[in-house]
């Protein structure tokens, strides 16, 4: 061993899903089969480059004062960043510095185990009950904060806002995230709970619902108070992380409410109908409320179906890990994408359709 290895800071990092180069049914990184808002194609043609010249906003103005506008909060209760993989990274730094753990599902977005380790975070798994929900009253033991996604990943599962809000109540000394990165998909948002708890973080993306994961948009939701701070670790890190593009592609997409909610609507028919179809072929699916769905089939391994998949150019997710050794965590395509895969797993369990 070199010298100076023992000074270096050495992570084990996250592993994204594959992103292949050629023409796949993509149905692994739960991106939006949909394109963005018309408008931002036009937003993108009319852009002008000169303005590249300069650097963007450091305050994003434009873009908190739409997300505001749209949320019914005050702009100085956002913060955007690119992606809400930075701006959940920077809420780490910022409000994990406890030498008491910080409390996330066992099962839930590997990421959060990442970055613990990574600004050397103490952190302790909650276990998720048998049914894979959370167990609130986990939450209630003594901690250094607590974040959990709603609906989870990569279960799919929605917890009622009276879940979430009771898991925040019983950490009024400490801050709490809730990752909204799915909630479009599935019901109430803790947003409504922003103004009554001053310690809540709600984070939220453009990558799923607004159809935007290569803009890299992500952004938070709380108090003024907490707001300044998050502002103030990311001054101290790189005062320009949104680029111009984004930004004026991200305004874009905000301002375009109906196109939004008729892109939702499209995906959640198309994951009740994909539910039913799972269920024909013998597959056991939890109640998504997400755009993908955790599936397991009692007759065939997990592992081998996600290879059989692959080789027939449809990518899924697998992880292996502990628990969800027999799941596949599939996101929700176009009608006709879900059409192809329902196809091939007829054929792999043997089964036709009736009708
Ligand atoms: C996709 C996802 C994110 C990150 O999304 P960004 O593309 O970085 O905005 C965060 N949390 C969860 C639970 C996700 O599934």
């Amino acid at each position: 061993m070199r010298e100076y290895e023992k000074n270096i800071r050495k992570v084990e990092p996250y592993v994204p899903g594959e992103q292949p180069q050629n023409k796949v049914i993509k149905l692994n990184t739960n991106e939006n089969p949909y394109p963005p808002s018309p408008r931002v194609a036009k937003a993108l043609e009319e852009m002008d480059s000169d303005r590249f010249r300069l650097y963007p906003d450091p305050a994003c103005t434009a873009l908190t004062e739409a997300l505001a506008d749209f949320y019914h909060v005050n702009p100085d209760q956002v913060f955007v960043g690119v992606g809400s993989d930075d701006v959940l990274s920077m809420c780490f730094l910022t409000f994990f510095n406890s030498d008491k753990p910080i409390f996330f599902p066992d099962i839930t977005y590997s990421f959060y185990k990442v970055w613990a380790e990574l600004y050397r975070i103490p952190y302790e798994c909650q276990k998720l009950d048998g049914d894979f929900r959370i167990v609130k009253e986990d939450y209630y033991k003594e901690n250094g904060g607590v974040i959990f996604p709603n609906p989870n990943a990569p279960t799919a599962l929605y917890e009622e806002l009276d879940v979430v809000e009771d898991i925040i109540r019983a950490n009024p000394d400490v801050i709490v995230i809730v990752d909204e990165a799915y909630v479009d998909f599935a019901g109430r948002s803790a947003m409504e709970l922003i103004d009554r708890y001053e310690n809540l973080i709600v984070v939220q993306t453009f990558s799923k619902a607004r159809s935007m994961a290569g803009m890299r948009i992500g952004y938070a939701v709380s108090s003024p108070r907490l707001i300044k701070y998050l502002n103030d670790a990311k001054y101290s890190f790189n005062s320009y992380t949104m680029n111009q593009a984004a930004l004026v592609c991200g305004v874009e997409a905000v301002k375009d409410r109906e196109y939004f909610e008729e892109g939702l609507h499209k995906i959640i028919k198309t994951r009740e109908w994909a539910k039913g179809r799972f269920e024909e072929l013998g597959f056991c699916c939890l109640d998504s409320r997400a755009n993908f769905i955790f599936a397991t089939h009692p007759e065939y391994d997990a592992k081998e179906l996600f290879e059989a998949l692959k080789d027939n150019g449809i990518y899924v997710r697998y992880w292996g890990s502990e628990r969800i050794e027999q799941y596949l965590r599939i996101t929700i395509g176009t009608r006709e994408e879900m059409e192809v895969l329902f196809g091939f797993l007829e054929r792999y369990v043997g089964r036709q359709m009736p009708g």
